[in-house]
């Protein structure tokens, strides 16, 4: 019995806030920013990366690989982030050395194809933070 009347209770609850809290969704494309510490999307400045890896070694989903990059005539190896495994965790962001990786509160991943998650973090460098 005693659970019948938290059910009852809980969806009288729910009903309230359905009618009282007004619009608690945001508009998308979002309203930026979210928040100041929200974890968007990563951005990387490519002049203070040294290309250590370490962001790579710490991700426990295997989301970071180190690729080749082409940069003024030099071959260079740079962080790219597959979101399709990404779980902002941060200990990419925490772990660099440079403070050459951080989160922006730029949170929009959208795609049809998840292949389309794995980016190259340079084409991001104009984002807002
Ligand atoms: S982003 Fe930071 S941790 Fe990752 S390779 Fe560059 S310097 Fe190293
Ligand atoms: S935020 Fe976490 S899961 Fe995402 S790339 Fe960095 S270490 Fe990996």
């Amino acid at each position: 019995m005693i659970y019948v009347k938290t059910d009852v209770e809980g969806y009288v609850k729910t009903a309230e806030n359905l009618f009282k809290a007004g619009r608690i969704t945001y508009n998308f494309p979002p309203e930026t920013p979210i928040t100041e510490k929200a974890r968007g999307r990563h951005i990387l400045i490519f002049e203070a990366c040294k290309s250590c890896g370490l962001c790579a070694e710490i991700c426990p989903n295997m989301a970071i690989q180190m690729v080749e990059r082409e940069i003024d005539g030099k071959k260079v190896l740079k962080p790219q982030i597959d979101y399709a495994k990404c779980c902002f965790c941060g200990l990419c962001v925490d772990i660099c050395p440079r403070g050459a990786l951080r989160f922006t509160c730029f949170p929009m991943l959208v795609t049809m194809d998840k292949n389309n998650l794995n980016i190259h973090l340079k084409c991001w460098l104009n984002l807002p933070n």
